[in-house]
């Protein structure tokens, strides 16, 4: 072993700035930089390839068994999103298939749920799961081209920034679609006057939801002209939208009682009847609500998610992995203090959190408000049992 030498180039010690040595060898800067670019590059092209083959691909209750450690309830919304999934990435494993006979359609998925319910969550926890990139876009935010607001190439600009502007990659990746019912058309009649936050949105939003190739300005606005595009095929990225779509139960009701099948009176009285009426779902009710047909029909999945009920509310405060709970024990960890949530207290924080109407989303600010005090003085107590009677929440 040559002691005055890069092993790997050969560049003599005084070449180079530092010569490192390893067991056999020594190595210079530049061959350093040169295999960390080689590594990076190859951990990248295998990094967001969620599957090479069938068996690689995980199946429906694998994929569910994940979300299950993140999401609390939400069955029916964690089986439906686990399927579509499944098979969104088998199409993508047999389009690679050149001997194929059948051409898989694209499944996008619509997921209807009161805010805080947990869409937002599920789309991201599923990213996750896959090691593909994730944006989420607000549809409220988008307008007809022409107009102000942001261009609907403007999401794929955001996939692409999350795809550190690898294209293989982001045509991949997952887009979450934030408030779709708020695009919803404002009437039911074909308006005659213009309409360019709706209607005019959900037609631009068609072309990257059917699958083409769309020029997508790099950094996502107008605002750049000189810039060029970047052309993104949208055939493989999965758009999962969401929405609360306020008052959608009566339009279902509305509709299963012109239909009047298996709607009977003693469903009504159901205590469940919110949900009994919300598993009715279909795209009718959704094109009553002011989605265009050609917008559903490039949604063929429709799932719902259930409201959260005090009981839910407790368990997503325990449960999942990086519960509040855990994190605020964690927290507290770290200057040496053992925090203990009594079930009363627990209990409690969630009662304020439903009080304010905030759905699970307020959980964390009501716990940080509950231990305000606490943090403030951290590292003074080595114990803090905090039960219901300790709890005082400052608005
Ligand atoms: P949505 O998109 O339906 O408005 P989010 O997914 O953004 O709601 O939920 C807001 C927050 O509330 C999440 O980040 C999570 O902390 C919590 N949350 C909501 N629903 C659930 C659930 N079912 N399981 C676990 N956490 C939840």
């Amino acid at each position: 072993m040559n002691s005055n030498q890069c092993s790997f180039c050969g560049r003599k010690r005084n070449e180079v700035q530092m010569l490192i040595s390893g067991q056999n060898g020594f190595i210079c800067e530049n061959c350093i930089e040169q295999a960390h670019a080689i590594v990076k590059d190859s951990s990248v092209k295998t990094g967001f390839s969620p599957a090479e083959n069938i068996e690689e691909l995980k199946k429906p209750k694998e994929i569910k068994g994940f979300l299950d450690q993140y999401v609390i309830g939400q069955d029916q919304a964690k089986k439906q999103l686990s399927i579509a999934v499944y098979n969104h990435y088998k199409r993508l494993l047999h389009a690679q298939d050149e001997n194929r006979e059948v051409e898989l359609e694209k499944s996008n998925i619509i997921m209807i749920g009161e805010t805080g319910t947990g869409k937002t969550l599920l789309a991201k926890t599923i990213a996750r799961e896959l090691n593909v990139p994730f944006c989420i876009v607000d549809a409220t935010i988008l307008t007809e081209a022409g107009y102000v607001g942001e261009d609907v190439e403007s999401i794929l600009s955001r996939l692409l920034m999350v795809a550190d502007y690898d294209v293989e990659k982001a045509e991949r990746g997952i887009v979450f679609i934030d408030e779709i019912d708020k695009i919803a058309r404002k009437s039911d009649n074909p308006s005659i006057t213009r309409d360019v936050s709706g209607e005019g949105v959900q037609q631009g939003l068609l072309k990257l939801l059917e699958g083409s190739i769309v020029n997508v300005p790099p950094q996502g606005g107008r605002k750049h002209p000189d810039q060029k595009y970047i052309q993104v095929n949208t055939q493989n990225i999965l758009f999962i939208a969401g929405g609360a779509f306020d008052g959608i139960k009566e339009i279902i009701e509305r509709r299963m009682n012109k239909q009047a099948i298996g709607f009977s009176a003693e469903k009504i009285n159901n205590t469940n009847e919110d949900e009994y009426v919300l598993t009715n779902i279909n795209a009718i009710d959704l094109r009553s609500f002011g989605l265009i047909p050609e917008l559903l029909g490039r949604f063929p999945i429709i799932t719902y998610l259930d409201k959260l009920t005090k009981e839910t509310m407790v368990r997503i405060m325990k449960e999942p992995k990086n519960s509040i709970v855990n994190q605020f024990i964690e927290l507290f960890k770290m200057d040496g203090t053992d925090l203990t949530f009594t079930d009363a207290a627990i209990e409690k924080i969630v009662e304020e959190t439903i009080e304010k109407g905030l759905g699970a989303r307020g959980l964390r600010g009501t716990t940080e408000k509950v231990l305000e005090d606490y943090m403030f003085s951290i590292g003074e107590e080595k114990e803090i049992i905090l039960t219901e009677d300790n709890i005082f929440v400052k608005n």
